[in-house]
């Protein structure tokens, strides 16, 4: 089931912006400026899917932007934002979803606590938008010369996401077409709907100019920020001649049982690396509902696990896994379960530490009912 869609808009030219490259493929710190958003959705629990509404000439920018982050096909957008974005709402119509989040692709700095605030929102509201109070004095100016100063009390900077209850902005939209409104707040609001205001961010710029991009890129300069996060996972015996751990075949008298491959050790791993960006868990990710992860390799939520990781500027500091059995014996497949990890993960060795005990005979493990891995995983995020 579907619940919240991420549609992330980048059908622009980039007229104002100059240049033959529209803004939202230019590079921003290593990543082009749309990969930072499409991440962001991509990360977030509560986000189930990311459709991007691009100019068909821009396939190519767009296959190399969202590049392992599990975006769904992009959408073709239309002559106008409003026009996109109305294609796009029309587009995800088979996905039944609940919720839309329709952001800027131009706006690359948008964390996970403005996602959450605006799907909070819309518990008690048709539509949110993350919104931050105008604290300048605002002057009405008519040839050079102020006409008027226009109060500032009750207004605020519209920002994106902004988030809807599905129905209710796709018939706004469709009831708008044809009009120039600015953003998906003003086609909501022209049809009635209420549309709350949650906190901004001072950081969510969206980057119209040349100067707002080398600005951006300057944001991007500060000090690392470590995080530290945990994994854990259990996987029962049954019948079988061997058992998957880092991806490595071990022959052993029983099986593991899961929906997967069972790879109790990657699984942990996985958590672990999700954990470190706040993303949820390795089941939000790959439900066991569904049926295209059934006998899957493990290695598949590894190594995305580590491109959302990437995505988000992160970069794998170390990582180290316990695997909790009786038997079999970890120990003679310690070395190349290191070098798997890494490879799946593209990180040297050195930064993987894999160890194993068991539990004295106590508990499950020690009565050999299954098998029990914990890991933990250390990850440097440059500032956002
Ligand atoms: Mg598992």
């Amino acid at each position: 089931m579907v619940r919240c869609v991420a549609l992330v808009v980048a059908a622009g030219r980039g007229s104002r912006f100059g240049g033959d490259m529209p803004k939202q493929w230019r590079d921003l710190g290593g990543r082009p400026v749309l990969r930072h958003s499409l991440a962001a959705f991509a990360a977030h629990p509560a986000v189930d899917a990311v459709r991007a509404v691009i100019h068909p000439d821009d396939r190519l920018h767009f296959d190399a932007a969202a590049a392992g982050l599990g975006c769904d096909e992009p959408i073709h957008g239309g002559a106008t934002r409003q026009d996109s974005v109305r294609l796009g709402l029309e587009a995800v119509a088979a996905l039944q979803p609940d919720l839309v989040l329709i952001h800027d692709g131009a706006r690359p700095f948008l964390d996970g606590g403005i996602i959450s605030r605006v799907i909070a929102a819309l518990t008690d509201h048709a539509g949110a938008i993350p919104a931050l109070p105008v604290h300048d004095t605002l002057k009405l100016g008519n040839a050079g010369v102020i006409a008027a100063t226009v109060p500032r009390d009750g207004l605020f900077r519209a920002q994106t996401p902004q988030g809807f209850r599905y129905p209710e902005i796709l018939a706004a939209h469709r009831a708008a077409a044809g009009s120039e409104l600015t953003d998906d707040a003003a086609v909501a609001e022209r049809a009635g709907l209420a549309v709350a205001l949650v906190a901004g961010s001072e950081d969510n710029v969206k980057i119209t100019t040349a100067v707002d991009l080398t600005r951006a890129t300057g944001r991007l300069g500060g000090a690392a920020e470590v995080r530290v996060a945990s994994g854990f996972d259990v996987h029962r015996f049954t019948a079988g001649q061997q058992v998957i751990l880092c991806n490595l075949k071990i022959p052993h008298d029983a099986g593991l049982e899961g929906h997967s491959d069972a790879d109790v050790a990657l699984h942990a791993l996985t958590d672990a690396l999700l954990g470190t960006i706040a993303a949820g868990d390795i089941g939000r990710h790959f439900p066991p509902t569904d049926p295209r992860w059934k006998g899957a390799d493990s290695a598949v939520f590894l190594a995305h696990a580590g491109t959302l990781v990437r995505a988000l500027g992160g970069d794998i500091v170390h990582l180290d896994l316990t695997i909790i059995c009786e038997r079999p014996k970890i120990g003679p497949h310690r070395a190349a379960m290191a070098a798997r990890v890494a490879e799946i993960l593209g990180i040297a060795e050195h930064r993987v530490s894999i160890k194993a005990t068991t539990t004295e005979g106590l508990g499950f493990t020690g009565r050999r009912e299954g098998i029990a891995a914990q890991a933990m995983a250390t990850v440097s995020l440059s500032p956002r």
